[in-house]
C-alpha cells in the first residue's frame, strides 16, 4: 500500500441477506462520494475465475467499476497513495485477513465501505462480517421482504438442493425470508411441490 494519511479514517459495514439492496447502497455511497470529487476504489473477490468482471452490478441493474482480487491483502497492495475511499463488496467470500486490512486501511486515513452476507444458508454468521462488524464505526443492516408472509426479511433460504456453503449466482438459488418462514438449510422444495400438487 502507498500510505499517504494516517488521520482520519473509519469502517462502515453494510450488510443483510441476498435481495436486501447491499449492492446498492454501497453504490450510492461510492457515488456520492465521487460526487465530492473524492477518488475512490473498488474491490470484489473472484469467486468465479471464469469471469474476471469489473463491476458490481446490483439485483436492480445499478453498476460501478470494481477490481477483481483473489485475496483480501491484495487489496493493500492495489490501493493508491491518493484514495480516499476504499469500497469492498461480496466481504463474506474474502479469508479473515480482511479484518486486518480494513483496519489498517482505516488507520492510513481512508473510508472503507465493506458490503457484505452476514448470514449464510443456514441462518449461520458468515465470517469474516461478524468481526468486521466489531471492528466497524458505522453498521447499516439491510432487510429483505420475506416472499411468504411481507415481514421484513433478514434471512437467505436456499431454494436448491445443495450443501455447499457458496453457491454462485442468486436469482432462482435463493429467497428472501423472515425468521418464522426460514428453514435452515435446503428449503421446502417438496413442501412448495406439494403445495402446487394439491
Ligand atoms: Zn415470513
Amino acid at each position: 500500500m502507498n500510505i499517504a494519511r494516517t488521520q482520519g479514517g473509519w469502517i462502515e459495514v453494510i450488510c443483510g441477506g441476498m435481495f436486501s439492496g447491499k449492492s446498492e447502497e454501497l453504490i450510492r455511497r461510492i457515488r456520492r462520494a465521487q460526487i465530492a470529487k473524492q477518488r475512490v476504489q473498488v474491490f470484489k473477490p473472484v469467486i468465479d475465475t471464469r469471469y474476471a468482471e469489473v463491476e458490481i452490478v446490483s439485483h436492480s441493474n445499478m453498476r460501478i467499476e470494481s477490481e477483481p482480487v483473489t485475496t483480501a491483502i491484495e487489496i493493500l497492495d492495489r490501493v493508491q497513495a491518493d484514495t480516499d475511499v476504499v469500497g469492498v463488496d461480496e466481504g463474506q467470500f474474502f479469508d479473515n485477513k480482511l479484518i486486518d486490512v480494513c483496519n489498517r486501511l482505516a488507520n492510513h486515513g481512508r473510508r472503507v465501505i465493506v458490503a457484505g452476507l452476514d448470514l449464510d444458508y443456514l441462518g449461520q454468521p458468515f465470517e469474516p462480517i461478524p468481526q468486521l462488524l466489531a471492528i466497524a464505526e458505522n453498521i447499516t443492516k439491510t432487510s429483505a421482504i420475506c416472499v411468504r408472509c411481507g415481514h421484513p426479511a433478514n434471512f437467505s433460504q436456499r431454494i436448491v438442493e445443495s450443501a455447499d456453503r457458496v453457491l454462485l449466482g442468486a436469482l432462482g438459488l435463493y429467497e428472501p425470508r423472515c425468521r418464522s418462514c426460514f428453514i435452515p438449510g435446503v428449503a421446502q422444495i417438496e413442501e412448495t411441490t406439494a403445495v402446487e400438487k394439491a
